[in-house]
C-alpha cells in the first residue's frame, strides 16, 4: 500500500498524508467506484521534504486504512525526531496496530456484532476491537466513530458499539455518521428524528457524541469546502 498525496491546511497548520489501499468491502462505501483509480506513487523522501517545508503543527494520516501503508512508521518517527510535530492517524479501521511515534488515533468501528461486520465489511471485528482496547492502553489519544445505517447497523448496534467504547473510557468521544445512500444498495439514510434517537441512545454511555449526516458525496464534499477546519491545498 503506497503514499498518494500530501495537503496542507494553513489556519490550522495540519498535513495530511493521504495513503492508497483498503482491506474492508464495505457494501456502502461511498469510495467503491474510484477505489481501483490509478494514481501516482509518492516516494517517502517526496513527502518527507514537503513536510519539511510547510510550517505545521500536526500531521494526519488518511485512507483507506493507514495502518496498511509500510511507510508508517518511518514518516511518523520522522515528524516527531526531524520537526517534533504530533501526529494522528485521522480515520482508521483499526485493521493492524499503529507504530511507534503515533499520538492520536480516530478508529471506525463498523459494528459489534462480528455476524454484521462480516456482512458489510467481509472480514470479522476481532481484531479491531482488541486493537481499540490496547490503542488506548498505550496512551494514544482515541476517538471513534461509526456509520449509522437503519435496518442493517441499527440503534442496538450502534448502542452496543457505545456500550463497548464506554468500556474502555467514557470520556472518548464518538461521532456517529448517518449513512449516505449508495447507488444498488437497499438501505436509507436516516432521517432528523433518527438521528436524535440514536445519538440519545449513544448518550447513555457516552460523555461527549455528535452526528453528521449528508444525502450525497456532493453535498459533503460542499460542506467540507465550506469548513474551515478541512480546507486544504495539496503540496505533493
Ligand atoms: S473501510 Fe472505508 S474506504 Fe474501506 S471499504 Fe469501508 S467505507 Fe470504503
Amino acid at each position: 500500500m503506497s503514499l498518494k498525496a500530501v495537503t496542507y491546511c494553513k489556519q490550522y497548520r495540519r498535513a495530511n498524508v493521504h495513503t492508497v489501499g483498503c482491506n474492508f468491502k464495505c457494501k456502502g462505501c461511498p469510495y467503491i467506484s474510484n477505489k481501483e483509480s490509478t494514481h501516482q506513487e509518492l516516494g517517502i523522501e517526496q513527502v518527507k521534504n514537503a513536510l519539511k517545508s510547510l510550517n505545521v503543527k500536526w500531521v494526519h494520516f488518511v485512507g483507506g486504512e493507514p495502518t496498511l501503508c509500510q511507510n508508517l512508521g518511518t514518516i511518523a518517527t520522522f515528524c516527531h525526531e526531524e520537526l517534533d510535530v504530533k501526529t494522528k492517524i485521522g480515520h482508521s479501521m483499526g485493521w493492524n496496530m499503529p507504530p511507534d511515534d503515533i499520538d492520536a488515533m480516530h478508529i471506525t468501528i463498523k459494528a459489534y456484532s462480528d455476524k454484521i461486520h462480516k456482512e458489510y465489511t467481509g472480514v470479522s471485528n476481532s481484531r479491531v476491537l482488541d486493537h481499540f482496547r490496547r490503542i488506548y492502553d498505550q496512551g494514544i489519544t482515541a476517538t471513534a466513530n461509526t456509520v449509522f445505517i437503519p435496518n442493517l447497523i441499527d440503534t442496538d448496534e450502534v448502542e452496543n458499539i457505545a456500550r463497548f467504547i464506554a468500556e474502555v473510557d467514557p470520556q472518548i468521544p464518538f461521532h456517529i455518521i448517518g449513512y449516505m445512500p449508495v447507488q444498488g444498495m437497499p438501505w436509507h439514510s436516516p432521517d432528523q428524528r433518527e438521528m436524535e434517537d440514536v445519538k440519545q441512545t449513544a448518550e447513555k454511555y457516552l460523555e461527549e457524541v455528535t452526528t453528521s449526516c449528508f444525502q450525497s458525496l456532493n453535498e459533503y464534499h460542499q460542506k467540507v469546502k465550506e469548513n474551515p477546519v478541512y480546507q486544504s491545498v495539496r503540496v505533493a
